[in-house]
């Protein structure tokens, strides 16, 4: 092999797309994807041995960045010791100490290998409680790839401009209604029209799978409102949120609020596994005591609660301090006014949306404008600046999330070298952007 092309070619003559999950294929930013070989730190380093200061940390995982030494000394001691039991191990419970201990409302948790699989089981749990068969969700927000959620998803759907996917019955569609986020009329209207229908109502905690797009003040609350005045259930998913924008997630950061909103059921993944297949579903016993074995929903898994992941969640929860949000904190702002400096100097609208420590850019003069408050207005960005932004970032060694959709993920490994490397390469990218 001697190109990323050729690499490419091989991987595509065995694997649909040459990848295993369709956003890392470059679909929306073109070109030839980037094989990794190995991280470290704030990087990544490709298969011919060049590296990239990372701003994906693998969506959302790499919290302490990459291959942490001690969240790999953990893992490769839980390694000697045996990769999969298919029994329980205290290893389990101590996690799940540790995540009630940051929320809560987590009282019982229940470990997945995937944020799809949290979520699904949290709107079989809504099901079960209420025996009701409606769910809700919002336009732009991705909870994973099952079929009732696949509606109007982010993320990769959106990427790829698809409604929804094939293969999907239109019964499990019809059994979703899917509103506009930040819209508490829609939301209203729904409970009005079809509330006694209406198991719960998903909602990503701060939406960052069409971009960035915060909830208004008091939509997470509002939601919470109607969902108890009508019976059904709120589930907050912070597969992407949990443990990454703070301590106890985005509704760590909300509750201190004078809206404060505690979901029913709360999804965790990416940061909670420390970049081992690991996820979770928490909530209050009288829910969470609905799964099997106690209660009639059936929930399962052969590698569910695996003793490597859970050995990376308990290490990365655990050196996941104070100091480490501040200095995500810390760098994500930096990095913020970087990039729109740098735009505004190469004369690009476009406008930086953040959700505490994680944000993206939106393109054009609408977006700069009003903002975006929704997947509708998400669409009508400039996404082809984003490709020529992106790719001029790359060639500078910067490694982007390759779609205008996704977040941008900073790490506290990303030290001073790191972010100025990041920098230096802002002006130019810019002004790719601007003549794109
Ligand atoms: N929910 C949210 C908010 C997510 O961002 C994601 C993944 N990006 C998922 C659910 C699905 O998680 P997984 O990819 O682990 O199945």
């Amino acid at each position: 092999m001697t190109d990323m092309a050729e690499v490419y070619a091989r991987a595509c003559a065995v694997i649909p797309g040459g990848v295993s999950s369709p956003v890392r294929a470059f679909g929306s930013v073109g070109g030839t994807p980037v094989f990794l070989a190995s991280a470290s730190g704030p990087h990544v380093v490709d298969v011919f041995g060049r590296r990239y200061v990372d701003l994906v940390c693998s969506w959302g995982p790499a919290l302490l960045g990459h291959a942490h030494p001690e969240v790999v000394a953990a893992v490769t001691d839980a390694a000697a010791r045996g990769l999969s039991f298919g029994a329980p191990t205290t290893a389990e419970v101590e996690l799940a100490e540790l995540i009630r201990g940051r929320v809560p409302s987590a009282e019982k948790v229940r470990f997945t290998s995937t944020g799809t699989e949290a979520t699904m089981t949290a709107i079989r749990v809504a099901r079960g409680a209420t025996g009701r068969d409606v769910i809700v969700k919002f336009a732009g927000c991705y909870h994973g790839h099952s079929d009732a959620l696949l509606a109007a998803a982010g993320s990769g759907v959106a990427t790829a401009g698809l409604p929804g996917s094939a293969g999907v019955t239109r019964a499990a569609a019809s059994d979703t209604l899917v509103l506009p986020y930040n819209d508490v009329a829609a939301l209203e209207a729904a409970f009005a029209e079809r509330g006694d229908d209406i198991a719960c109502v998903i909602t990503e905690a701060a939406p960052a799978n069409m971009g960035v797009v915060p909830p208004a003040p008091g939509f997470n609350a509002a939601i919470r409102a109607l969902t108890s005045a009508h019976g059904a259930l709120m589930i907050s998913d912070e597969v992407l949120t949990g443990f990454r924008v703070g301590p106890a997630g985005w509704w760590g950061l909300e509750s201190d609020e004078a809206a404060g909103w505690t979901p029913d059921l709360v999804t965790f993944g990416k940061v909670v596994g420390g970049g081992m297949p690991l996820a979770a579903l928490g909530g209050p016993a009288a829910l969470m005591d609905l799964l099997a074995p106690l209660g009639p929903v059936y929930q399962a898994g052969t590698l569910s609660g695996n003793p490597l992941a859970t050995a990376a969640g308990i290490a990365t929860l655990r050196l996941a301090d104070d100091a480490v949000y501040a200095h995500v904190d810390r760098v994500s702002a930096e990095l913020q006014d970087e990039v729109a400096a740098a735009l505004d100097a190469a004369g690009v609208a476009h406008r930086v949306q953040r959700a505490g420590n994680l944000f993206s850019v939106f393109f054009g003069e609408h977006a700069a404008g009003e903002g975006v408050a929704n997947y509708a207005a998400a669409q009508r960005q400039e996404a082809f600046r984003y490709t020529a932004f992106f790719h001029a970032m790359l060639d500078a060694g910067v490694a982007l999330p390759p779609s205008v959709y996704e977040a941008w993920f900073l790490s506290s490994a990303h030290d001073d070298a790191a972010m100025g490397r990041i920098a230096a390469a802002l002006p130019a990218a810019a002004r790719a952007a601007a003549s794109a």
